[in-house]
């Protein structure tokens, strides 16, 4: 099935094996099988670097931000604001101020959706996201267009999973407030033309909010390139912890919007007449932050950084393609979703089996891998499928890996059929 120049190099093995000592659950044994993790969609693992940082923060200066004069507070203040200009670095940003730390992706959406509509959207007004929306990007905007009267419009796509941009052009009016959609599928793995989406929309004054939740892990993004509106991502996508996501948003856009929550360190002034609201990051940031979480993720980044995006890119490239050409050699299986420019995420069925069967029986080879809709329901039922298998993939992946997936997914359709 595959031939010699698949077959990575020695020197590239031992820098694999170097990256995944680097992630101590990679060793671990399930049902006393080495772990196949191919769930890195849903989740990433995390380094050791990150775990360290973490462990150290409440052992050593465990304090609340911005608030204390003492030693402890200064030192978590001074880490908390460090991760936020490796973030800002990271994205390109011009300000500082306009990284907004969240619990994740989600709650970035949510927050422009509710603050955005209150300050923007009106009753007849309209948003457009796409037919490849995780659901996070597509309650959000219908509780608001709820709320204000106004309308959710879709893009839709063909049946490799791309974006019908001439569909796009037609439902961009003067009706529509602002567009939403994600930079790369996490069912599908397509990877849209976002800077093009941003184009064509800046040219009619709408702004755009881009999900980067499966892209910012795999593709370089420069805010001010794409000059993006909005930019929300998670970081236990990136390697780095759970219940900590960044919201960017240009200055002009977030000075604007009205606060989001309202507590602690979002204020200027309170009185029991009227409150004035602190300036931009922290009128975004009511209430305790995650801290340790902000300073796991500055550290991810750092990871990232010294991998090396390119390098990351390119290795999962190989491996999606290797699994792609594996995957085919089934004859019973179908892929769903085949864009031309893709990332990590291949989905699957095989047969009439159900994604759930399959997915239990590459457990019990300890392959992890995710069954269901993945939070796209409206996206199952264009495909009017019930659900797909999903591997995705991680640059700590290797192709011994991908190898045990088509062969788990063989023996399953024996057992199966
Ligand atoms: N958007 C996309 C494209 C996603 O894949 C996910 C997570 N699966 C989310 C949004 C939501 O991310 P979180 O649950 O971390 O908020």
């Amino acid at each position: 099935m595959f031939n010699d120049n698949d077959i990575i190099t020695k020197a590239a093995k031992l820098d694999i094996e170097k990256i995944r000592s680097d992630f101590p659950i990679l060793q671990t044994l399930v049902y006393g099988q080495p772990l196949v993790y191919l769930d890195n969609a849903a989740t990433t693992q995390k380094p050791k670097s990150v775990l360290k940082v973490m462990d150290e923060y409440y052992k050593e200066y465990n304090s609340n931000v911005h608030r204390g004069v003492h030693y402890l507070s200064q030192k978590a203040t001074d880490a908390f604001e460090v991760a936020r200009r490796n973030v800002q670095a990271y994205i390109n940003a011009k300000h500082e101020h306009e990284v907004i730390f969240t619990k994740g992706t989600t709650e970035s959406i949510n927050l422009v959706a509710s603050s955005f509509g209150k300050r923007f959207v009106k009753a007849g007004d309209s948003i457009i996201i796409s037919a490849m929306e995780h659901h996070s990007n597509i309650v959000p905007w219908q509780l608001m267009c709820e709320e204000r009267g106004a309308t959710l419009k879709v893009i839709p796509i063909n049946q490799k999973g791309e974006l019908l941009m001439d569909e796009f052009e037609q439902l961009l009016d003067e009706t529509v407030k602002l567009v939403a959609v994600t930079f790369v599928s996490n069912t599908l793995g397509t990877v849209n033309p976002v800077k093009e989406i941003i184009d064509k929309a800046h040219a009619q004054n709408i702004p755009v909010l881009v999900d980067a939740a499966q892209a910012i892990q795999h593709i370089g993004i420069d805010v001010q390139y794409l000059d993006v509106d909005f930019l929300a991502f998670s970081g236990h996508k990136m390697y780095g912890p759970t219940a900590v996501g960044v919201l960017y948003g240009k200055e002009k856009w977030l000075n604007e919007m009205p606060p989001y929550q309202g507590g602690g360190e979002m204020i200027k002034t309170v009185s029991f007449k009227k409150s004035t609201y602190n300036v931009l990051p922290f009128k975004f940031e009511a209430g305790t932050p995650n801290v340790t979480e902000v300073i796991g993720l500055s550290v991810a980044i750092d990871y990232i950084n010294a991998t090396g995006l390119d390098y990351i890119r390119e290795r999962e490239q190989q491996l999606i393609h290797y699994a792609i050409d594996g995957l085919k050699s089934i004859a019973e299986l179908r892929l769903i979703g085949e864009a031309k420019e893709r990332a990590a995420s291949i989905s699957f069925l095989v047969g009439n089996t159900h994604p759930f069967d399959v997915g239990e029986i590459l457990d019990k080879q300890a392959i992890a891998v995710r069954t269901g809709h993945h939070c796209t329901e409206p996206l199952m039922d264009i495909f009017k499928i019930p659900g797909t298998v999903r591997a995705s993939f991680a640059f700590y992946n290797t192709e011994e890996e991908v190898d045990k997936l088509v062969k788990g997914v063989k023996k399953a359709v024996t057992l199966l059929s």
